[in-house]
């Protein structure tokens, strides 16, 4: 429970991240699926084909140094319309570095990923960093984790996580890893037909981050929202 679906006190600690994003009107309902680790020639091209199946739009966090190995991949993203964001250069970890280390990963990243979003590998980071990083990238964080890299679940518990945890607004984090591969395969066609019947419409991460998204409680009082990086705002029509 504590993992697949991040507790408030958790999503506390990152002040300004996005966990889950309010609907619109009132008889919305929406899911946003997102795949962190790619892009990979394993995995990547098969969802591309299985969201085209569904006509489902989902953002794609990608490591750098995946992209500058197969900026193919990270193109054909961008060209079906997906939406991506950063996930560091080496997907490291940002409690295991230190902020300037990080935040120079995360900037490195982002010669190759052009995008105001940002996810931080394993969903942590120092408080420091988050402060850094925000300033220039709006911070995703997600509300369901279907666990589908672990490696002591199966892809129909992987499934199951979806059906307990999803709710309205949810930010649903798949893999196309290496690592999740055979449990994602069997577990997201089978959560996508049931969004589907439960009425779900898949929608991207808005990258106008001004607009659209729940304020945390930690930011009640802020009046100014994080600015769109200047790489962003020159590409934005890319
Ligand atoms: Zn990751």
């Amino acid at each position: 429970m504590l993992i697949e679906q991040p507790p408030r006190l958790y999503r506390l600690m990152f002040p300004g991240a996005l966990w889950r994003i309010k609907p619109e009107s009132d008889d919305e309902k929406n899911v946003y699926l997102t795949f962190d680790d790619g892009p990979i020639p394993e995995t990547t091209p098969w969802i591309l084909e299985l969201l085209d199946k569904y006509k489902i739009k989902a953002t794609f966090f990608c490591v750098g140094d995946n992209v500058r190995k197969y900026p193919e991949l990270y193109r054909m993203l961008i060209q079906k319309g997906h939406h991506v964001g950063n996930h560091t250069f080496n997907h490291i970890q940002g409690i295991c570095s230190r902020t300037e280390s990080f935040v120079e990963n995360a900037e490195k990243a982002a010669r190759y990923i052009h995008s105001p979003l940002f996810r931080p590998p394993h969903g942590h980071m120092r408080i420091p960093q988050t402060w850094a990083l925000r300033k220039n990238f709006k911070i995703v964080m997600w509300d369901v984790v279907t666990r589908d890299y672990s490696k002591q679940v199966n892809a129909e518990e992987v499934f199951a996580n979806v059906k307990k945890y999803t709710r309205n607004g949810s930010i649903i984090v798949f893999h196309d890893s290496l690592k999740a591969e055979k449990n994602m395969m069997e577990a997201l066609p089978k959560a996508i037909e049931w969004l589907l019947r439960e009425g779900y419409q898949f929608k991207l991460i808005d990258y106008n981050i001004e607009r659209a998204y729940e304020k945390e409680e930690s930011e009640k009082n802020e009046t100014l929202g994080t600015p769109i990086p200047e790489f962003v705002v020159n590409r934005r029509n890319f």
